[in-house]
C-alpha cells in the first residue's frame, strides 16, 4: 500500500502503527484507541485523538522506549491481530446471507461523509449517517465503496462574538495530519478522469480513506493541470455560489462514476444518498447511451439498478436551481445523451412545463427504481410531498418506501459503557447488538454500577466544558462574561438538558424559552436546579438561525440565568461524543413532520441518556411510553407561533410534573432507582432497532437484493 510515511521514524517492531493509523477502523475499536492514548497521552488529547498527527509529532526516543517495552509490544501485538482478522474475515454477515451477492459491487454517494473529526467534510447528520454506514458496511461485509468529496477547507468552525454573532472561519486541512491518501496509477501517478465544466476539461482525481474494509473516495479538483477556478471548486462544503453548488454535483456525480471505472471498480448497485448525488445516474445512462442504446430503455436499466434516499421535508433542504444554470453547464452533457433540452430538462420539472426550475431530488427519483424516506413517518411526508410525480396513483402508493435511520454503535458506545455491557450482556455484546434478546439482560446490570458510569460520564463531559473555556480564556480575546456563556459554572449535579443540533427556525432551539418566568422557576429551583447545554452551528447563510444563536447566547449571559444556561461553540463529532455520553435529558424540538429522522437521540440513548422529544422523525417508532418522554405537538394549531407556546407549555409541564421530580427521587443511598429503570428501558427498547447494524440489513434486504437481480435480467 502506498501509505505516506510518517515524519517520525517509527521503529521496525512497531511499524504497522502507520497503517493502522490510516485505517480509521481504529476509531471505533476500543483496544486500537488505548494503544494511541498510551503512545503519549497529551498528544492524544491535543491533536483531538488523531493518530496520524500524533505519529508525526511524538518524540522518536518514546517510540523506541515503546517498541522496547514487553507489555506495550504485548498490546500493540494484539490489536494488529485484531486488525488483521477482521480485515480478512471470511465469515461476515454479507457472506453467510448472501453469498449470491458477494460480487456486485455496491457505490454509495454522498456530498458529505463524517467519519472522524480529523477529516472535517462534513456538516451534520446526513455526513454522519454515511459515514456511520460505511463503518457499518465494513462490519457486516457489504462490498461497499464510498464516493464523496475531499474539501481541503471543509466546513467551517464556528466562533461565537462578543455579541454573540456567529462567526465563520475556514481551516486549511493539513493533508500530511489526515488519515487520507491518493489514489494513484499502477505506474504511481495521481490517477484522475477528465470533465468538461465551463467548456473547458478540469481533471478530477481522488483520495482514499480506509474504514476496515471498506474504502471511501473523496474527489479532488485541486490539480496542477487545472485553472484556478477549477481549482477552488472543492475548497468548501456548502460554501459556495449556487453555481459553485452545481459545478460541485457535477464533479460527484459524473467524476465519481468516472473514477470509479478508471480504479477498475464496476459496481452492479448504486445507492444515491441524497439528491446532491443525482448526477451520478445521468453519467451512467450516458455510458450506455454511448454504446448505442437508446435513451428511454438506457433510463429504465439505470434506475432498476439505482436505490435513491431522500433526506428531508423541508423544501430549503432540496437543491434546486434556475433552468439557465442547467443549460449552461449541462447543455453539452444533454448532447451526449442523444435528446434534446426539452426532454432533458423535464427529468427535473416537478409540475411538469411550467415549473422553471431543475429540482435534483426530483431527478434521482425519475431516474431510481428504488426510493425510500429515513423514517416510516417520513415515508409517509414524502408519498405526500413528491405526489405530483405520479399523478395517477393515490398518496399511499407513492412509491417511495422507508428504511429508518440508525447509529454505528461501536462509534458512539463510551468506552466505559462498553465495558459494562461487556460485563452484563457479555463479552461477545458487539456482535450481537441488533438482537433484541440480548438487551433484555440489561435489568442485570446494578442500579449503583449504572448510576456511578451516567455519573462518571457526566463529570467528564463538565470536564471537557471546562478544559475549553480554560483554553479559550488562555488564547483568546476575551471577556470573563463570555467565558461565562461557556458553561464555567456547570453544577455536575444538577438535572441537565442538552440541545445539541443545527440551529435552524424548523429545530425550534427557542422553544424552551417561550414562557421566559415559567422557565426560570424551573431552572432556578434551590432544591432542584436544572440546567440546559446548547450547541450547533446555523449554516453561513441561515440569518434566523444566527439570530437563534444570539438570542440564546444573550440568556446565557443574563445573571437572571444563574449560569445555568451554556453555550458550547463549535460542535463537531468530537464534542458530541461528549454530550451523547454525558448529558441526563436529550431535548429534541422540531416543528412537527419536519425532522426526517434526527439520530443524536439514538446515540444518547445507547449511553443512557433519555430522550424528551416532539413525536417527530425517528422518535414516533422509538418512544414506546416508558421509554423517555414526548412531547405531543397539536399540529392543528393555526401557526405556528400559537404551535410554539402549546408545545412550549407541554414541555414545561413534562418537566416540571414528571422529569424533575424523577430525577431527584433518592433512596437513602442517593440513587435515582425511577430514574434509573427508565435508563434502562430506554436502552433496552432503542438500541436493538435504531442501529446501523439493522438499517443495513434492511436496504440490503429490501433494496440490494432486487437491485442486484435487475441487473443480471438485464
Ligand atoms: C449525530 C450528529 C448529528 C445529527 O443530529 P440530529 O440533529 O439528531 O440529526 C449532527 N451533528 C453531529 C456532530 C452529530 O454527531
Amino acid at each position: 500500500m502506498d501509505i505516506p510515511l510518517l515524519a517520525a521514524k517509527i521503529p521496525p517492531r512497531i511499524e504497522r502503527l502507520n497503517e493502522l493509523a490510516h485505517n480509521l477502523w481504529w476509531s471505533w475499536h476500543v483496544e486500537a484507541r488505548l494503544l494511541f492514548k498510551s503512545l503519549d497521552n497529551p498528544l492524544w488529547k491535543s491533536s483531538n485523538h488523531n493518530p496520524v498527527k500524533l505519529l508525526g509529532e511524538i518524540a522518536p526516543d518514546r517510540l523506541k522506549a515503546v517498541a522496547e517495552d514487553t507489555s506495550s509490544l504485548k498490546q500493540y501485538d494484539s490489536v494488529m491481530r485484531a486488525f488483521d482478522d477482521d480485515l480478512s474475515m471470511s465469515k461476515t454477515w454479507f457472506a453467510a446471507e448472501h453469498p449470491d451477492l458477494s460480487h456486485h459491487a455496491i457505490a454509495y454517494f454522498s456530498a458529505e461523509f463524517a467519519v472522524h473529526n480529523s477529516l472535517p467534510i462534513y456538516a451534520g447528520g446526513l455526513g454522519i449517517l454515511a459515514g456511520d454506514y460505511c463503518k457499518e458496511a465494513s462490519d457486516l461485509g457489504l462490498p461497499l465503496v464510498g464516493v464523496g468529496f475531499m474539501y481541503p477547507q471543509g466546513y467551517f468552525h464556528q466562533h461565537i462574538l462578543a455579541d454573540g454573532w456567529q462567526k465563520e472561519s475556514y481551516e486549511q486541512l493539513k493533508f500530511e495530519e489526515t488519515p487520507i491518501y491518493p489514489v494513484l496509477t499502477p505506474q504511481g501517478q495521481r490517477l484522475r478522469v477528465p470533465l468538461n465544466l465551463n467548456n473547458q476539461t478540469v481533471w478530477v482525481a481522488a483520495w482514499q480513506v480506509h474504514l476496515g474494509r471498506v474504502v471511501l473516495y473523496l474527489l479532488d479538483t485541486h490539480t496542477e493541470e487545472n485553472p484556478s477556478w477549477a481549482r477552488q471548486l472543492s475548497d468548501r462544503l456548502y460554501g459556495g455560489s449556487r453555481e459553485t453548488r452545481i459545478q460541485q454535483e457535477i464533479v460527484l456525480g459524473i467524476g465519481g462514476v468516472r473514477i470509479l471505472r478508471a480504479i477498475g471498480i464496476q459496481p452492479t448497485i448504486w445507492h444515491a444518498n441524497e439528491g446532491h448525488t443525482a448526477l451520478m445516474m445521468l453519467e451512467r445512462v450516458r455510458e450506455l447511451v454511448e454504446t448505442g442504446m437508446d435513451f428511454a430503455k438506457a433510463v429504465d436499466r439505470v434506475s432498476a439498478t439505482t436505490i435513491f434516499t431522500t433526506h428531508t421535508p423541508v423544501p430549503g433542504g432540496h437543491d434546486i436551481f434556475t433552468l439557465d444554470l442547467v443549460k449552461k453547464h449541462l447543455h453539452h452533457y444533454w448532447e451526449s445523451l442523444g435528446v434534446g433540452s426539452e426532454t432533458f430538462l423535464a427529468l427535473g420539472k416537478q409540475y411538469g412545463a411550467r415549473d422553471s426550475s431543475f429540482n435534483m431530488t426530483v431527478l434521482a427519483h425519475r431516474l431510481s427504481a428504488q426510493r425510500n424516506g429515513v423514517s416510516q413517518l417520513h415515508g409517509e411526508v414524502s408519498r405526500k410531498m413528491w405526489h405530483a410525480l405520479w399523478p395517477d396513483v393515490k398518496e399511499e402508493e407513492v412509491p417511495i418506501s422507508s428504511v429508518t435511520n440508525g447509529i454505528h454503535v461501536p462509534t458512539w458506545v463510551a468506552p466505559q459503557m462498553n465495558r459494562l455491557y461487556q460485563k452484563y450482556l457479555g463479552q461477545d455484546w458487539m456482535e450481537r447488538h441488533d438482537d433484541p434478546a440480548l438487551w433484555q439482560r440489561i435489568l442485570d446490570i446494578p442500579d449503583e454500577e449504572l448510576w456511578a458510569m451516567h455519573r462518571w460520564l457526566k463529570y467528564k463531559l463538565i470536564r471537557f466544558v471546562d478544559d475549553r473555556a480554560r483554553k479559550h480564556w488562555a488564547e483568546h480575546d476575551t471577556t470573563p462574561g463570555q467565558i461565562l456563556t461557556m458553561g464555567t459554572l456547570l453544577d455536575p449535579d444538577a438535572l441537565t438538558i442538552g440541545f445539541c443540533r443545527r440551529f435552524t427556525d424548523y429545530k425550534r432551539p427557542g422553544l424552551i424559552f417561550q414562557d421566559f418566568e415559567r422557565w426560570i422557576r424551573i431552572i432556578r429551583n434551590s432544591r432542584y436546579p436544572v440546567q440546559i447545554i446548547f450547541a450547533g452551528k446555523s449554516h453561513p447563510d441561515d440569518q434566523s438561525g444566527k439570530h437563534l444563536i444570539q438570542e440564546i447566547y444573550a440568556l446565557a449571559r443574563d445573571c437572571e440565568c444563574g449560569g445555568q444556561i451554556a453555550f458550547i461553540e463549535d460542535y463537531d463529532m468530537h464534542m458530541a461524543h461528549y454530550l451523547v455520553h454525558g448529558i441526563d435529558v436529550w431535548l429534541n424540538a422540531p416543528r412537527p413532520l419536519q425532522e426526517a429522522s434526527g439520530t443524536s437521540g439514538q446515540k444518547a440513548a445507547l449511553n443512557g441518556v433519555v430522550n424528551l422529544s416532539v413525536l417527530d422523525g425517528w422518535w414516533c417508532e422509538g418512544y414506546n411510553g416508558n421509554n423517555g418522554w414526548a412531547i405531543h405537538s397539536d399540529s392543528k394549531e393555526a401557526d405556528s407561533a400559537s404551535q410554539d407556546m402549546t408545545d412550549a407549555q407541554a414541555l414545561y409541564h413534562l418537566l416540571e410534573e414528571e422529569i424533575v421530580p424523577l430525577y431527584y427521587e433518592r433512596d437513602w443511598t442517593g440513587i435515582p432507582r425511577g430514574w434509573i429503570k427508565l435508563m434502562k428501558e430506554s436502552i433496552r427498547s432503542i438500541v436493538p432497532f435504531f442501529c446501523t447494524r439493522r438499517m443495513m440489513k434492511e436496504y440490503t434486504e429490501q433494496m440490494y437484493v432486487e437491485a442486484a437481480k435487475s441487473s443480471q435480467d438485464t
